[in-house]
């Protein structure tokens, strides 16, 4: 069993955290929110005062940050994980940020002589509490073989995508697909509305047609055909919409600076962007269907 640091203990980071603790790991926590401290010491956590506190004596450090922005200020710097951390430790980074901020941060531990991954997840609050989640894993092959059964503890699929920044990258060409096919599938919906065919009749068929895909046969943004989505109450989320927008705004980030053409995943970003601005950004990105009903 190893000794573990975790720094960003909320929603995601908070329940991770708990399932290194039941596995058995030895888990020292940060984050500047009392209350997310509080549910981490009652889940079995060892409290600490500051990052560096946390990378001091770790053998493991997993981090689970809201942004880039964090991702930096928490590694970098005179009081950061890379200049507390002994050079043995492995640092592994679950949040989702932009590609070239997980390249210049692994690069940066590198130099420092520390091996770094980074590993954004799916599978949201209940694959972290479930322990379900899916890690798509960026940077060496040693590096992943270590980290691999510290992840087990936190999720049930662990895949290596290649070098460092290719575990976000997976990430967010992923979300662009499921932002894309989520619009695509709620505009189906609004025009059979208006067309007289009814919602559920266009489910049974597009479920076994080629229109086929998880947005409509697992996360159906009207209410009925699967009991399970979001659109079955009121659209709570779930997935908010302003992090499908984060999650967007990244691709189109790293598209333009990779010169790759992403037009519907520009016009995904831009529809998000006003459905959150119309105050819907804290309910299911599901709920765009409403959104484009009221167009
Ligand atoms: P959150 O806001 O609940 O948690 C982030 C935590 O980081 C907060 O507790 C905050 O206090 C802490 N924090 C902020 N600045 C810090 C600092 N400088 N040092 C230490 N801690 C700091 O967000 P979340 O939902 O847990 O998401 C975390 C990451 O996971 C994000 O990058 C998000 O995009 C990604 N993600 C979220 C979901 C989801 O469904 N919530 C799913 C997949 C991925």
């Amino acid at each position: 069993m190893a000794n573990i640091g975790f720094i960003g203990l909320g929603n995601m980071g908070g329940p991770m955290a708990a399932n290194l603790i039941k596995a058995g790991h030895r888990v020292t926590g940060f984050d500047p929110a009392p209350a997310a401290v509080e549910r981490f010491a009652a889940a079995g956590g060892i409290k600490a005062a500051q990052a560096a506190d946390v990378a001091a004596g770790a053998e493991v450090v997993v981090t689970m940050l809201p942004s880039g922005r964090q991702v930096r200020e928490v590694y970098l710097g005179p009081a950061g994980v890379i200049a507390a951390a002994a050079p043995s430790t492995l640092l592994i980074d679950s949040s989702t940020i932009d590609v070239d901020c997980a390249r210049a941060v692994a690069a940066a531990a590198e130099t420092a002589g520390l091996a770094m991954l980074d590993a954004p997840v799916s599978g949201g609050v209940g694959g972290a509490t479930a322990a379900t989640l899916t890690f798509m894993v960026g940077g060496l092959e040693a590096a992943f073989a270590r980290a691999e059964p510290i992840l087990q503890a936190m999720g049930k699929t662990i895949v290596h995508a290649g070098g460092a920044g290719t575990g976000q990258a997976a990430k967010i060409c992923n979300n662009m697909i499921l932002g894309i096919s989520m619009i695509a599938v709620s505009e189906a919906f609004v025009l059979a509305e208006k067309l007289g065919l009814d919602a559920g009749k266009l489910f049974d068929i597009s479920s076994k047609s080629s229109g086929q895909c998880w947005s409509l046969t697992s996360y159906c943004p009207v209410p009925g055909p699967v009991p399970t989505s979001p659109a079955n109450r009121d659209y709570a989320a779930g997935f908010a919409a302003a992090m499908m927008l984060k999650d967007l705004k990244l691709a189109q980030d790293a598209a333009a600076s990779a010169g790759a053409a992403t037009p519907l995943g520009a016009s995904a970003a831009q529809l998000y962007a006003l459905y959150c601005a119309s105050g819907e950004g804290g309910r299911d990105f599901s709920g765009i269907v409403r959104f484009l009903r009221g167009r």
